[in-house]
């Protein structure tokens, strides 16, 4: 029988691990790697397997309205390979010989087992071309138990015993630190603990604060059964409100109160200009350790390259690398801290359906610096636990950037118009506010919005006043994205005290450019 599932979040603890410990975490560690590695192979040949025999073929062929038929060949088939999940975690105790039993225990092996068989299993059903096995280099980073029982298990003490807490696997009893002031922490240490993964992290360097020689920090990820702590300050609105997420921007408009314009995590701006000077400084070391294997026009040459890495490369590689885990602990804060907002207007909300894997081709610098589809789903989350709905509506029936309520016609703007104008009298309105106010007032039914003349006038006011908030901020020298539809601020203001215009002057027997 299935399990009822109960919600779940996650708690996160700093370990304090020594050096011996350490070292008995890489082993373990390894050894996860290696066992993954075998399972993945093993499903991954038990797939193609199943995929070359005859009935497959069959199965496939079979029209999907024998829905049932169908389903029975292919649930036979599975059977038949040990293409499930059980069958899998079978292999794994057997797979879990000799060395590597010293290291992972059955409970760790089977979580592995269904982590191997979940990666292929997208692989079968075409939503992944191929599984990444784990090399040397890169690891494994995280394993998990199965019960907070046995195997990796975290221990807490009662409060009169002295409130600590070690994560156990094995032998090892590593001390995790708790801030029992931090209500958020002490909220999820006071829910049942289902079971604990067991993550490790690259630091900056060997040196860095609680990381062990080898510049790894290690933390206990305590999975618990509840809702995670809602901070007193985090309100909960009652309203519908609509949204239109661009790659660098956000407009929220809910049917009454503010609406906004936002630009999307504006404040990563700095750390990315950082991160990007590194990258060119990791290209120009990298063309001087290796000017062979470059071309007389600064092309990578063709065919298998042998690399030389020096240690000033490494050390770029390691800060370039920190600072990519800073800026992605940044965004998510921001996008926690735009879901918060969002959610305190309204929680039933509605949006159109993004197509990311377009937007990734045609705004690829953009979506990877912003992450819209993980805010999204963040906000989805957090929109479920309160008790509201996030509707999605599919851009191809709604086609809301088209639509004008007031003549009710659909016609398609060119992706530089960011101003709606019709001349049935509509406008000048921006046009994500305009898209975000549409699907404020959408009927799910018809797919098509219903605005009174009441309900736009007021509208028409509130987006105005979003409008003359972000022209407020252009003034106040915010570069701001292109798709407002604004002059850009930053092209209005000189971009130094010197003058452009120069002029050469002899003075004291040299030459010298002078601003006139
Ligand atoms: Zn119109």
């Amino acid at each position: 029988m299935k399990r009822s599932k109960t919600p779940t979040f996650l708690v996160e603890l700093p370990l304090q691990v020594n050096a011996q410990q350490a070292k008995h975490l890489r082993a373990h560690f390894e050894a996860a790697r290696c066992l993954y590695n075998a399972l993945l192979g093993e499903a991954m040949q038990r797939l193609k397997l199943m995929r070359a025999d005859p009935r497959w073929q069959e199965a496939r062929r079979l029209p999907r309205t024998q829905k049932q038929e169908r389903a029975a060949t292919f649930s036979q088939l599975r059977e038949e390979y040990g293409f499930s999940e059980y069958a899998m975690h079978a292999f794994a105790t057997q797979a879990r010989t000799s060395w590597i039993a010293d290291h992972v225990d059955s409970n760790t092996a089977q979580k592995l087992a269904t982590r191997a068989f979940q990666a292929v299993l997208r692989v079968c059903f075409g939503q992944a071309r191929q599984v990444r096995f784990k090399s040397r280099g890169r690891g494994l980073d995280s394993v998990e138990g199965k019960t907070n029982t046995s195997g990796i298990r975290f221990v807490l003490q009662t409060p009169d015993e002295g409130n600590a807490g070690w994560l156990v696997w094995q032998h090892d009893h590593l001390p995790a630190l708790i801030d029992w002031n931090d209500p958020v922490v002490k909220h999820g240490l006071s829910q049942r603990i289902k079971y604990v993964r067991l993550v490790r992290r690259r630091a900056s360097s060997s040196r860095a604060q609680g990381a062990d020689c080898e510049g790894f920090r290690y933390c206990a990820q305590l999975v618990v059964e509840g809702l995670p702590y809602t901070k007193p300050k985090h309100r909960v609105g009652t309203g519908t409100l609509g949204l239109d997420l661009g790659p660098s921007t956000i407009a929220i408009v809910p049917q009454e109160g503010e609406a906004r314009l936002l630009p999307f995590c504006a404040e990563l701006k700095p750390k990315q200009q950082a991160k990007r000077r590194l990258q060119r400084k990791l290209d120009r070391q990298r063309r001087a350790n290796n000017p062979q294997n470059y071309d007389q026009r600064g092309r990578v040459s063709k065919g298998r390259l042998a690399w030389k890495d020096s240690h000033g490369y490494e050390k770029t590689r390691r800060r370039l690398a920190s600072q990519d885990r800073k800026l992605a602990a940044h965004r998510k804060s921001l996008h926690g801290r735009l879901v918060h907002e969002v959610v305190a207007c309204g929680t039933t909300i509605m949006t159109e359906q993004l197509s990311y894997c377009a937007w990734q081709k045609q705004y690829g610098k953009s979506v990877g610096a912003h992450a819209p589809g993980m805010f999204l789903e963040h906000l989805r989350r957090t929109v479920a636990r309160t008790g509201g709905s996030l509707h999605e509506v599919p851009t191809t029936t709604t086609k809301l950037s088209q639509y004008c309520h007031g003549c009710g016609q659909y016609k398609r703007k060119p992706l530089s118009q960011r101003w709606h104008q019709c001349t049935c009298g509509i406008g000048p309105v921006q046009r994500d506010l305009y898209a975000a106010f549409l699907s404020c007032s959408l009927d799910l039914r018809t797919l098509v919005p219903s605005i009174a003349q009441a309900t736009w006038e007021s509208a028409e006011t509130r987006l105005r006043a979003a409008i003359e908030d972000v022209q407020a901020r252009a003034t106040a020298g915010e570069v701001l994205p292109q798709s407002f539809g604004m002059p850009r601020a930053g092209a209005r203001l000189p971009r130094s005290r010197a003058s452009d215009h120069q002029e050469l002057r002899f003075r004291h027997d040299r030459v010298e450019a002078v601003a006139r």
